[in-house]
């Protein structure tokens, strides 16, 4: 298993709790801090309790009440958590809740080890792994593989597998902290579209609040954006987080960080032995709030795909590849609805791609494929 994402870590542990060996191979990043993400629908702790894995507790992560939303024109919009028949949703301390996830598959018996960089080889029937880390360098075999990766889908990819990406949405994120001491107590998400795309802000524990600017990577001066002044200043001009944290002092403890938030999608998540999840297999827009908890049903769906008998493996990794292709026909179809839905012509450019995926093919991908595919006397040729 590659990868320490929620996807990864529940995969690990429902391999591990069906009996198998199992390695888990995460980054060893010291340095990074803060991850993106961190609204939960409350359906997932009952995902999580069936797996044995109750990682949300109210004494570590925030409780949301609702969502308050103005989309495409100032109407406001809520959705109470009272209406929803699994209580309310989720504000996690995200690197948090990866720990929780990660320490129960090793508590099944997942081998965890930290990783600097990973070659992967095929064996005839087995993999090798290459793992590279700051004291050693170590080889290991396994019989199947999970890229659990996320967006970059690094293995899959690298083993030929194609991808579509739908958009250009990127997010450039920050954190503040509440300075003055007061509490917070607005436990709603916010989410309100803006001329070039749309924003959100939510409190996440330890007197934080999380706020993101989407909007697609060519309508954006990124590099203006990541200026902490200049992003404070949009926020307080687009976004009414002025309201939302009347009375606090909230400053920029970090970011903003920009990341790709595209929505993509393997045309194909498995092959020979190898399978991809989560944001690996398919990536959603995080207007929809459902990429932690897909990858957490994906990790656990390709897992019992994967362990399957031999002989009902194929049928069952078809299934599993239906799966995903229905489940992503809905989810682009809801997104075009959402942007259009923006009717008075804000946000509107990732929604008008959901028709058009956009193959990725510079010419050094291309030339990759054909390289690894053909050899190298066709990229000459
Ligand atoms: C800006 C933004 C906001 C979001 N907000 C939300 C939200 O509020 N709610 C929600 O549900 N979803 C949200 N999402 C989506 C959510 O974060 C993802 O869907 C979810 O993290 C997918 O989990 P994963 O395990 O598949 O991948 P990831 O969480 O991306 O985990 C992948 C892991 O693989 C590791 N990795 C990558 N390459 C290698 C390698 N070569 N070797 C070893 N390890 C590697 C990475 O370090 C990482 O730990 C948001 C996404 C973005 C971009």
């Amino acid at each position: 298993m590659v990868g320490g994402g929620p996807a990864g870590a529940v995969a690990a542990h429902v391999l591990a709790v069906s009996g198998a060996r199992v390695m888990l191979l995460v980054r060893d990043r010291p340095n990074v801090d803060f991850t993106v993400g961190e609204t939960v629908p409350a359906e997932t702790r009952s995902i999580l309790k069936r797996l044995g894995m109750d990682c949300l507790a109210p004494d570590r992560h925030l409780q949301s009440t609702g969502t308050i939303a103005r989309w495409g024109s100032d109407a406001v919009h809520c959705r109470e958590a009272i209406i929803n028949p699994y209580g309310c949703g989720w504000l996690i301390d995200r690197q948090l809740f990866e720990q929780q996830l990660i320490a129960a598959a090793v508590r099944k018996g997942a081998l965890l080890i930290k990783t600097g960089r990973i070659k992967i080889g095929s064996a005839r029937t087995r993999w090798e792994f290459q793992i590279e880390s700051a004291t050693q360098n170590i080889c290991m075999s396994a019989g199947y593989f999970l890229d659990c990766t996320g967006r970059t889908a690094r293995f899959a990819i690298e083993l030929g597998a194609r991808r579509r990406i739908y958009d250009r949405l990127i997010a450039i994120w920050c954190q503040m902290e509440e300075q003055s001491g007061l509490q917070d107590f607005d436990k709603q998400i916010y989410v309100e579209s803006s001329p070039r795309g749309w924003l959100y802000s939510a409190q996440i524990p330890n007197r934080r609040r999380v706020v993101v600017y989407f909007t697609d990577g060519d309508l954006c001066n990124i590099r203006k954006m990541k200026s902490r002044k200049i992003f404070e200043n949009y926020i307080a001009n687009h976004f009414d987080l002025k309201t939302v944290t009347s009375g606090l002092q909230y400053g920029i403890v970090a970011g903003p960080f920009c990341v790709n938030a595209a929505s993509t999608r393997l045309v194909r998540a498995y092959g020979d032995n190898w399978v991809a999840a989560g944001d690996a297999a398919q990536s959603f827009d995080p207007l929809s709030s459902q990429g932690i908890v897909s990858a957490i049903v994906g990790g656990s769906n390709a897992v019992a795909a994967l362990i399957s008998s031999h002989s009902a493996r194929r049928w069952m990794m078809d299934n599993f590849q239906s799966d995903l292709d229905h489940k992503y026909a809905g989810y682009l179809d809801e997104r075009l609805r959402h942007y259009c839905a923006n009717n008075d012509g804000r946000g509107i450019r990732s929604g008008d791609a959901a028709t058009k995926p956009k193959q990725n093919c510079s010419l050094l991908v291309l030339l990759t494929r054909i390289w690894r595919r053909h050899g190298f006397g066709y990229v000459a040729l």
